[in-house]
């Protein structure tokens, strides 16, 4: 993967500019909002007309890095001079906003997913970075911008949660090196931890309780499968938000390579996978049309929610043949 432009190149387009949109993927997540967040904050500090475009309500859990930074309205700004996707490279990562990014007189990319290029005129993407928080931090301190508790807060979150609170195999010592920094600027470490980990509604706890009934393992004990219904939303009064998180208690099963969940929508299904050690997730998914990374990856598949783990299940099974011949 070759970047067309280098972080200084990215600064220098976004110091240029006096209005910013920029646009996390859909169904965002710490890192993706998280990122979103502080490059929002350091450019409105630095004057300018700076917000983070949705199409969805933000999720509960994360709602507190919005500090006034989110909008729905897609000419907040009219016509912006930049247009910044983040966490994603591809239109089809926000859909329902991918006719404003091509308004933006210029577009950029910054993102740490394995892609061939990103959107727009120009790209900076790594995939050794373990979180798109990791870039724009960097991005920032290129640009010269302070290191703020406002702007290391979200990057923190971002970093926290898409390193699986440091425990996947994306953590660096940079990565350490980094949030030693965040932390010399003053964030309120337990407080942003309470605020994502322990938090959690009694509906959500009831909803995984009855997401936990629904869960086979498979492929000699190697993986692990589960779904979650909009009945079961219905009945419990959750919402489908309140389903984040399971695929990594299916995942951490003992003798678990790979887990997978299903959330059903009315009109598809959202499948999140993660592999342990030696899985690759990234390939299964792409095989319905997703991707993401080899260990976290996810993919829409449109079908029933019960047909569709059955092909999946297939697909998973067949995966560990091909690491088996390997
Ligand atoms: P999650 O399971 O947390 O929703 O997503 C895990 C990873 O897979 C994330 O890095 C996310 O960006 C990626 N991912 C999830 N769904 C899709 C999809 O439909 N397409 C692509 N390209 N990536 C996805
Ligand atoms: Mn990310």
């Amino acid at each position: 993967m070759k970047n067309n432009v280098s972080l200084k190149e990215i600064g220098e387009a976004l110091k240029a500019a006096e209005s910013v949109l920029i646009f996390p993927h859909v169904n965002p997540d710490g890192d993706a909002l998280g990122s979103a967040a502080a490059l929002c904050c350091a450019l409105r500090r630095s004057g300018k007309n700076a917000w983070i475009l949705m199409e969805e309500e933000t999720p509960e859990y994360i709602g507190f890095l919005d500090k006034g930074y989110c909008t729905r309205d897609k000419d907040c700004v009219g016509i912006p001079d930049v247009c910044i996707c983040v966490d994603c490279s591809e239109e089809d990562r926000f859909p329902g906003r991918a006719d404003a990014f091509r308004r933006g007189k210029v577009r950029l990319t910054l993102d740490h997913h394995a892609v061939d290029r990103g959107a727009g005129d120009y790209y900076y993407v790594d995939p050794s970075e373990a979180a798109a928080a990791q870039i724009v931090f960097k991005l920032l301190k290129e640009m010269g911008e302070p290191l703020e508790s406002a702007i290391a807060e979200p990057l923190y979150a971002g970093i926290v949660t898409d390193t699986g609170s440091f425990q996947y195999s994306n953590t660096t010592a940079e990565t350490h090196r980094i949030v030693g920094e965040l932390f010399e600027a003053g964030i309120d470490h337990t407080g942003i931890m309470i605020r994502l980990y322990q938090n959690v509604s009694f509906k959500k706890v009831e909803l995984q309780r009855r997401i936990l009934e629904t869960m086979e393992v498979f492929a000699k004990g190697r993986a692990a499968i589960a779904y979650v219904t909009e009945e079961m939303l219905k009945e419990t009064g959750a919402v489908l938000d309140d389903a984040e998180g399971t695929v990594d208690i299916l995942r951490n099963i003992e003798g678990v390579e790979i887990a997978a969940f299903l959330k059903e929508k009315p009109e598809e299904v959202k499948v999140s996978m993660r592999a342990k050690s030696y899985g690759n997730v990234d390939v299964i998914a792409r095989k319905f049309g997703g991707g993401g990374h080899i260990k976290a990856a996810g993919c829409t598949m449109e079908l029933p929610v019960a047909e569709a783990a059955d092909i999946l299940k297939k697909e998973i099974i067949a995966s560990f043949g091909a690491l088996e011949n390997d």
